[in-house]
């Protein structure tokens, strides 16, 4: 068994300039990447680039990281940063600004690798400058993950690219969850309990890995109500649903995540589904599935989350997220795909055959 986490992470309100130190000594000049609008409106840009002007780091934002950050939109990050001599970089945001911070942080350590390489599997491990990350949804975890997810529209690929790029520093605070609207934390929050949920139904799971999740689903299962009642979520849980969502990236930082996201890419990158919902879909079917290779995993899950049945559990998503309709050829162009997606299967904590596939696609997806 292994444990590695080398992030420093601290989660707490006011954190950005509670720890102005350790941020300060990352480096000299910062990359700032986000997405295009809401670091800017929830503060978090505002709370780190205070901190850096007062501490004399120099730092250029690239505010231009869309959802599933591409390839396109890292090379001209980098392309940016390379004239700009940054010697760290900060993504400030959801998943998509953390992983795109990843990404181009290796590739300034790395000139002669294009962006759209950045799936291909290099022959040795590659270097990368150091990565912050303070993220502002309560899904990802990113923060405390190893993975980059990365979208190649000329190739029609979204997945994780084969590096380890755990960031160096991660800044929590759950106050920038204020300008969220309640379906994305509630999206969000579904991603949070499926890195869970994938990790204990996970070929690797071990007593390392157990402590996360374990946990995890139990301040899940906390904060359920709120996340199902029709008001807005409280300021009260903004810090533990951030806190579930780091933890849930522990949890898949030793894991990995198995089939509801190798399920769920398909479904973002061809009817630009959001992450959470994406994975979500698929989740209580995958969960029934494994149910018949580790029935006392599938108990301690529904358990710890407060519900008693499996039907419990896939009422619960459903209220959370709905349903999706695609059509016939899709469903099955997906389902193909996935029947040899060894990454994934191999990970399910049994042997998942075709009709298994079948099936979870039939119950996670309506054709219409
Ligand atoms: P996201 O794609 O980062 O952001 C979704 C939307 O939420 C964007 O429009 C963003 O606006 C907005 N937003 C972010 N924070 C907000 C806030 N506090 N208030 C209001 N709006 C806010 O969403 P995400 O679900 O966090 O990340 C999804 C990505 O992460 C996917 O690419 C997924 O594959 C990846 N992922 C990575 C890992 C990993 O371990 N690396 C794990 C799971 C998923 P702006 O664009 O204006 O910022
Ligand atoms: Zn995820």
């Amino acid at each position: 068994m292994r444990f590695f986490v080398p992030t420093d992470i601290y989660i707490e309100n006011d954190c950005v300039k509670n720890h102005a130190k350790n941020l300060l000594a990352v480096g000299k000049c910062a990359l700032v990447m986000t997405g295009r609008h809401s670091a800017a409106a929830n503060g978090s840009l505002k709370d780190v680039t205070a901190v850096l002007a007062a501490g004399k780091v120099s730092f250029l934002v690239f505010n231009e990281v869309e959802e599933n950050p591409s390839t396109d939109t890292l090379r001209k990050a980098a392309s940016i940063a390379r004239k700009f001599k940054v010697d760290f970089v900060i993504g400030i945001g959801g998943g998509s600004a953390i992983d795109a911070a990843k990404a181009v942080a290796l590739l300034l350590s790395n000139p002669d690798v294009d962006a759209d390489d950045l799936h291909k599997v290099p022959g040795h491990p590659l270097e990368h400058l150091p990565v912050v990350a303070v993220p502002t949804t309560c899904g990802t975890g990113s923060e405390a993950t190893l993975v980059a997810i990365i979208t190649n529209h000329k190739i029609n690929l979204k997945k994780s690219i084969p590096h380890v790029i755990f960031p160096t520093l991660a800044l929590v605070d759950g106050k920038y969850l204020a300008s969220a609207k309640k379906q994305l934390i509630v999206n969000t929050a579904v991603d949070a309990l499926a890195h869970m949920v994938e990790s204990i139904l996970n070929v690797k799971s071990n007593a390392f890995n157990r402590m996360f999740p374990e946990y995890g689903l139990k301040l899940w299962g906390e904060c359920k109500d709120a996340l199902l009642a029709d008001s807005d979520v409280e300021a009260s849980l903004y810090e533990k649903l951030m806190l579930t969502s780091t933890i849930a990236g522990m949890s898949i930082a030793h894991t990995s995540t198995t089939l509801p996201h190798g399920m769920s890419y398909d479904l973002t990158l061809h009817a630009n589904v959001p992450h959470g919902p994406a994975v979500g879909y698929f989740l209580a079917a995958y969960t029934e599935v494994c149910a018949k290779f580790v029935p006392q995993d599938v108990d301690k899950i529904l358990e710890l989350l407060g519900l008693k049945t499996l039907d419990e559990f896939t009422a619960m998503i459903q209220k959370l997220i709905g349903t999706y309709t695609v059509t016939r050829e899709m469903r099955d162009n997906f389902a193909a795909a996935m029947k040899v997606n060894r990454s994934k299967l191999d990970l399910a904590p049994g042997p998942i055959t075709a009709e298994d596939v079948d099936y979870i696609y039939e119950k996670s997806l309506i054709v219409g």
